[in-house]
């Protein structure tokens, strides 16, 4: 594996943009696509598009192994957030002092590139991995995490065949086998609107909607903590938006909470929504005068928690351990593309360059040298013989 090619390709897949379409001044996926494309191409591998929706597409390649019939999967996806506010140049892949700049560099593009680098190095090599090394750049992650769900869909029939799946994320070469859920829906609270020199003959939806702060906070007090989890701790939430009143002269008669309820590894997100749901109302039957409306969830994602001892994992933990002493297994509070692909029956743990912490950031860079080990870690994972018995 050569370090100035994986920099090469990186810098490549930094310069062209990818903003999710779902942010301000996003364009979308299709020139990543179309590089991802090219690659597998002069590679010579197998490789075809996946339509996920207009302009929008997965890329999908595979490096045969020695036994066709079985497949590990790396997935990566191609989307970024917004670039407003960056103080760097967002798409000039710059290198400074071992770093490369850029948006995405770190979410998810050096994942990307390790892959790409690791599937250019085993072929380049006439080697052959013991199964087929299947590669899939998806399409939004960072919004609805429509490309994994198109691909999960497709590959559902036959997902045996599947040994394990590597979503590639900023996890600093530890290995992520469960993470968080979440579900997220609004809390409308009605009130009456009226002038507000004479309040007392409207009524307050802002005011009334305190009611239901205060019933949050006690769900998170009261429930919470019996609910916690090993590796990812406990269900959070947060009301991460409020919205209410029209002028400063009016009695407002609506306030909408929007709420983001992260669910453990066990929780459904439906039934966590429909149990909240419940014990809202059950408030506003108590409260006279509350009246509220709880819309169906506008987003909701799966918790993952692939079992530690799968001979997968273990497999994986030996290779990243052999380029990085202190990997381990662990747990994340943030969602990602894996349980989408655990929930159709492919084994599958988060793992790539960089720091989480690095993710979304005005100033969004990746260790070089940290990108290079992931690559490496990659390369020996594939040719692992013990996937076969995996
Ligand atoms: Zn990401």
């Amino acid at each position: 594996m050569q370090p100035e090619r994986l920099v090469e390709v990186l810098r490549e897949l930094v310069q062209i943009p990818s903003v999710n379409p779902g942010f301000p001044g996003g364009h979308g996926e299709d020139g990543v696509a179309a590089y991802v494309k090219k690659f597998l191409h002069h590679l010579g591998l197998d490789s075809f598009y996946q339509p996920v929706e207009q302009g929008r597409s997965n890329v999908i390649g595979v490096l045969p192994g020695a036994d066709v019939s079985r497949r590990l999967l790396l997935e990566a996806h191609m989307d970024t957030v917004q670039v407003e506010g960056m103080t760097i140049p967002p798409f000039a892949g710059e290198v400074h002092g071992g770093r490369l700049y850029g948006r995405g560099a770190c979410d998810t593009k050096a994942s990307l590139a390790a892959m790409l680098v690791a599937l250019e190095t085993l072929k380049k090599a006439g080697l052959t991995p013991p199964i087929s090394v299947c590669l899939a750049a998806v399409v939004d992650e960072e919004v609805h995490y429509r490309g994994v769900s198109a691909f999960a869909e497709s590959v559902a029939g036959e997902s045996a065949r599947y040994v394990g799946a590597i979503v590639g994320e900023p996890t600093g070469l530890d290995i992520i086998t469960a993470h968080k859920g979440c579900v997220r829906f609004y809390i409308d609270v009605h009130g009456k609107a009226g002038h507000s020199s004479n309040p007392a003959l409207a009524d307050n939806a802002v005011e009334r909607a305190c009611m239901v702060i205060s019933e949050l906070q006690a769900i998170e007090r009261e429930d919470y903590p019996g609910l916690e989890h090993r590796l990812v701790g406990p269900p959070t939430h947060c009301i991460s938006m409020i919205q209410g009143g029209v002028a400063p002269n009016t009695v407002p008669e609506l306030c909408r909470l929007t709420l983001d309820r992260r669910t453990v590894p066990g929780e459904e997100p439906l039934e966590v929504f429909e149990n909240m749901k419940l014990r809202l109302h059950t408030l506003a039957e108590r409260e006279p005068g509350l009246q509220l409306s709880v819309p169906e969830p506008f987003i909701i994602d799966f918790a993952l928690d692939t079992p530690e001892e799968m001979p997968f994992v273990q497999s994986l933990l030996a290779a990243a351990r052999e380029h990085r002493s202190g990997a381990g297994l662990l747990g994340a509070a943030y969602g990602s593309d894996a349980s989408k692909l655990a929930r159709v029956g492919i084994p599958a743990v988060v793992f790539g360059p960089g720091n989480i912490a690095q993710a979304h950031t005005e100033d969004e860079w990746v260790e070089l040298a940290e990108v290079e080990q992931a690559c490496r870690v990659l390369i020996d994972f594939s040719m692992k013989p013990i996937l076969k018995g995996a």
